[in-house]
């Protein structure tokens, strides 16, 4: 029938001009992120901190820059190196989080802000002295032992370095039980 399309079409504005919106006044109202969203800022714990580079070499686009001192605290008998430089170029960062994953020792965890707009690329640039001051207020992506215990980082609460826990170290005994099961 001549003039039901345009009918329709009034319905659907009608039905959406009604319905209250999804999108906030942002910045004045701001959404309640996960806490597992991964934010911009990385929550870095030098304490646990060993230079060891994984976070770098696994970084698929290659923006994370280490500089060790290998002469602190003989690393060669399992101590840390000294960090001179660890750099962050977030501008180029797709919060992929495979450093986080990576890093063995749980010192590294994904951030949880999400504000950081600049005009120069290179303030996107994250130094070591911006992690260190950095709010540890890290994301529990990937972090079982934060979201165990129901730590949200939207709450406020910082954590410390021996806050944080560790993954659970595998059961190997279990794993090789296990296994021999299989093997039936
Ligand atoms: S989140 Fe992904 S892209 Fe960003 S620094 Fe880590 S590994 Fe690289
Ligand atoms: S992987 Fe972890 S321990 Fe190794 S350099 Fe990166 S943050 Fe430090």
């Amino acid at each position: 029938m001549y003039g039901l399309g345009i009918l329709k079409g009034m319905m659907v504005t009608l039905k959406n001009f009604v319905r209250p919106p999804f999108t906030v006044q942002y910045p004045e109202e701001r959404l309640t992120q996960h806490p597992r969203f991964r934010g911009e800022e990385f929550v870095w714990y030098e304490e646990r901190c060993t230079g060891c580079a994984s976070c770098a070499k696994y970084c698929p686009l290659g923006i994370i820059r280490i500089v060790t001192d290998p002469s602190q605290e003989a690393p060669q008998e399992g101590g840390k190196y000294a960090l001179e430089v660890f750099d962050i170029d977030i501008g180029r960062c797709m919060f992929c989080g495979l450093c986080v994953e990576a890093c063995p020792y749980d010192a590294l965890f994904m951030g949880s802000g999400f504000e950081r707009a600049r005009f120069r690329r290179d303030e996107l640039v994250i130094t070591i002295e911006d992690l260190r001051a950095a709010p540890k207020r890290p994301s529990t992506w990937f972090r079982p032992q934060l979201e165990a215990k129901g730590y949200d980082p939207h709450a406020g609460q910082t954590l410390a370095w021996d806050e944080v826990g560790r993954h659970e170290a595998p059961d190997l005994q279990a794993m090789a039980k296990r296994w021999v099961e299989r093997q039936g």
